[in-house]
């Protein structure tokens, strides 16, 4: 993946963030305050514009990260940001970032958002996503292992639905969280599906 299809899955990412932020919004009304879609999408915006000038994969998601810092209040904010700062310092130097390096780069932003948010899979957050994903992508690091990454991921973000929240928003209501999918999940899941769009020709 050179800095162009960094930007590509990047881009196409926002675009689609402007096609779902209405549902995504809807998914955190009934279990948090309404406004992950419109988070999202007002940070990526932001942050993808300040991309542009990168010449680096590194350069590229330092400076998205550093543009969701500053525009997304939500919790997601310093979470994604942190997961997109742990892929500029793994891919640091490198002109062009190979499937192995994209799934270590991935592997260390999971990190990252868990010592950020310290949540555990099966608490329903973002991590439920990322955590199968990335272990997808560290077992078969080709385009084989990506589209199944991507697959993985969109069943995880399913899977939520029947799970208790115990972080962020959505546990002050407890066992009235079962039945609606984490929005967060939801989002991360369309991250690694724009990711396959853009990787496997
Ligand atoms: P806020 O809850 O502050 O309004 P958002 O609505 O933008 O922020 O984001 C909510 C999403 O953030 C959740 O759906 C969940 O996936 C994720 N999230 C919240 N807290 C945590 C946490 N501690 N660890 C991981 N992810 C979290
Ligand atoms: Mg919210
Ligand atoms: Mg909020």
């Amino acid at each position: 993946m050179n800095v162009e299809q960094v930007k590509a899955w990047l881009h196409g990412y926002q675009q689609r963030l402007s096609e779902v932020h209405e549902l995504l919004d809807e998914l955190d009304n009934r279990i948090g305050d309404g406004d992950h879609g419109t988070n999202m999408l007002r940070g990526f915006q932001v942050a993808c514009a300040q991309m542009t000038e990168a010449a680096t994969p590194s350069e590229a998601v330092h400076k998205l990260a550093m543009g969701l810092l500053s525009t997304v209040g939500g919790a997601s904010g310093p979470l994604y940001a942190t997961a997109f700062l742990r892929m500029s310092q793994t891919w640091r130097e490198m002109e062009e970032v190979s499937l192995k390096d994209l799934s270590d780069g991935l592997n260390a932003a999971l990190a990252g958002i868990q010592q950020r948010g310290s949540a555990n899979v099966g608490d329903k957050t973002m991590v439920d996503v990322w955590a199968p994903s990335v272990e997808c992508m560290l077992s078969d690091p080709t385009e084989h292992g990506l589209l199944e990454a991507s697959r993985v991921a969109r069943q995880a973000a399913l899977n939520t639905r029947q799970l208790v929240a115990r972080r962020g928003r959505a546990s002050y209501l407890g066992d009235r969280s079962v039945g609606t999918c984490d929005p967060g999940s939801v989002s991360s899941a369309i991250l690694f599906e724009c990711l396959a769009i853009t990787l496997v020709e």
